[in-house]
């Protein structure tokens, strides 16, 4: 039997970076299902919406062995994080067809390895039984900052205002949608990482495994 690890949270509170770290370290698989929904919300961008009717024939999503994203056999990496996807996926997230055919997705996933999950509803609807559930958290502010740098290292001159508007309508959206909003699991363990290295998020939550 495996072992999962469900890492939700609002945007950009070091979700992803430390799930990689945690996966690396223990040998596990690291998925991204926010990159998921990112891949759904290009595909659509450029085909229009209509083809959600019929997602299992136009989508196919893998990842690469460094967690590369690949839609439809093309590495979409990079091409996921611009400006209007970011804009648009948690309206695409926030459609009952895309959140089956990706959950399922993700499930299967999840049944040939250990992984390490994060997103805004593993712990409570694609994985509700994964053995370790972190709900993480960090104030607004430092999570706009964490953001800006992350854009500036990727080459994107967004301003602090921006990014904490884009934050702050992102998690509105995906903690008020109907089918599985963001929320903490109720056996979820809460970690804030406002005040917190990531060496020492890293470090707790693997202490939580070796429990
Ligand atoms: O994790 P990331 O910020 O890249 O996710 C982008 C968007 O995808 C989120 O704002 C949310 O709307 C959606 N999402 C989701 N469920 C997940 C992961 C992401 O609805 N499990």
């Amino acid at each position: 039997t495996h072992t999962r690890i469900a890492i939700d949270g609002p945007a950009a509170a070091g979700k992803s970076t430390i799930a990689k770290r945690v996966a690396a370290k223990l040998g596990y698989l690291y998925i991204d299902t926010g990159a998921m929904y990112r891949a759904v919300t290009l595909y659509t961008l450029e085909n229009g919406e209509e083809i959600i009717d019929e997602i299992e024939d136009h989508i196919h999503i893998t990842f690469g062995v460094n967690n590369e994203v690949y839609l439809n056999d093309q590495d979409v990496s990079e091409a996921i994080r611009s400006q209007e996807v970011t804009k648009n996926v948690s309206y695409i997230a926030s459609l009952e067809k895309v959140r089956t055919y990706l959950v399922d997705m993700q499930r299967k996933i999840s049944e040939a390895s250990n992984v390490v999950m994060d997103g805004r509803d593993v712990g409570t609807t694609v994985l509700p039984n994964a053995e370790v559930k972190i709900f993480m958290k960090a104030d607004p502010e430092v999570r706009a900052k964490r953001r800006l740098l992350e854009e500036q290292a990727r080459g994107n001159n967004y301003t602090l205002e921006e990014l904490t508007k884009d934050i702050v309508r992102r998690d509105h959206i995906d903690s008020t949608r109907e089918i599985s909003p963001l929320v903490q699991a109720h056996d979820a363990i809460l970690l804030d990482t406002s005040h917190l290295s990531i060496e020492e998020v890293e470090d707790k939550i693997i202490r939580l495994v070796m429990k």
